[in-house]
């Protein structure tokens, strides 16, 4: 349900209402819009439906959310969501790209790259520490040590730091590291990673996963939001279909469904999708063209010896030919970079 506030709403009524929700025993999540604030109101809808919540001082409708998200929804916030990670803005004009190894694998490697694809136009770095790979024999990542270069990267450049957490016993290690904290494809159902994320409050990157629905990929947005974290960046990354030329299918037109059904800033992982790095350059400029608010690129200036993904990994020079081409696109749709 949705509590609609009127537009000369006092604080003093917003608390009134509130307390009213509360002593209902369901959970208000207001949020304050440019336009207009609402209520968002979490838990059983039938409870409200005998309650004359439109008769309170500063309330201008009470309206059920038709969707089984609410708090990602649409419905409940028609303007679109700006994540603030440090100063840097994801969902507003400026495309933001992301880009980095997939793996940290030493610190000199990770500061070589941070400082060429900041010089290229990035402005958050990208590096797994905690890696979660099909093999168990692969490359894990180096866990903390990879932390501590990232941040290490992270002061030299002046980049913000993306990179994942796979394990809820992580979590508060990673928080000490991280800008944005990122949720892999194969954990967007690890609904007690989501969970302990909503608690955590950093901003979180929310990795579509590979046999998930839009729907799917949203309700569980919507478990980081209901435990208190409005911060939520989506990735689109790609799906398994029956197309096996490329590693995954780029689902791009996950981009402007999510943009209609919900306000969260979505961005694309082009590297993921297609898995060949001759591919990421044509698909970043069909992601922002289809509305996307930014990019997750990999990049290695030695794909052939990468700990992992060295085949979708694009060259320093390759990725600034692109981030030059991207500009062009950017314009066009109205955006910059
Ligand atoms: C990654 O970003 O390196 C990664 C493992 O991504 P995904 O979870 O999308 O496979
Ligand atoms: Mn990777």
């Amino acid at each position: 349900m949705i509590i609609v506030l009127k537009k000369d709403v006092t604080e003093a009524q917003i608390k009134h209402i509130v307390e009213k929700v509360k002593a209902l025993g369901l959970r208000p999540m207001i949020s304050k819009g440019a336009e207009r604030s609402i209520i968002g109101v979490i838990g059983e809808e039938e409870i409200l439906r005998s309650e004359p919540l439109e008769v309170f001082p500063g309330v201008e409708k009470v309206m059920p959310v038709l969707s089984p998200y609410k708090l990602v929804s649409r419905e409940f916030k028609k303007e679109n969501s700006v994540v603030d990670v440090s100063g840097i803005k994801i969902g507003g004009k400026k495309i933001v790209v992301m880009a980095g190894p997939c793996s940290v694998e030493s610190k000199d490697l990770l500061i070589k790259i941070a400082v060429s694809v900041k010089k290229a136009g990035a402005v958050v770095l990208r590096g797994g520490a905690f890696k979660p790979r099909s093999s168990p024999y692969a490359f894990q990542g180096l866990g903390q040590e990879g932390l501590i270069y990232l941040k290490e990267a992270s002061k030299k450049t002046g980049l913000k730091i993306v990179t994942e957490v796979m394990d809820t016993r992580d979590v508060p290690l990673v928080v000490k590291y991280a800008d944005i904290l990122q949720v892999g494809a194969r954990n967007m159902q690890n609904f007690n990673l989501l969970k302990e994320l909503g608690v955590a409050k950093k901003p979180v990157l929310l990795k579509r996963g590979m046999m998930s629905t839009v729907k799917e990929w949203l309700m569980s947005a919507e478990y980081i939001l209901s435990n208190g974290n409005f911060n939520v960046i989506l990735c689109e990354r790609g799906i398994r279909t029956f197309e096996d030329y490329t590693r995954f299918t780029l689902d791009l037109s996950a981009v402007p469904v999510v943009k209609a059904l919900s306000h969260l800033p979505v961005i694309v992982d082009p590297s993921h999708g297609v898995g060949k790095w001759g591919l990421v350059s044509a698909m970043s400029n069909a992601a922002i063209a289809a509305g996307a608010d930014g990019l997750i690129v990999e990049v290695h200036p030695n794909p052939e010896e990468a700990k992992s993904d060295g085949l979708q990994s694009l060259l320093p020079e390759n990725f600034a030919k692109m981030m030059f081409d991207l500009k062009k696109i950017a314009k066009a749709v109205g955006r910059e970079i």
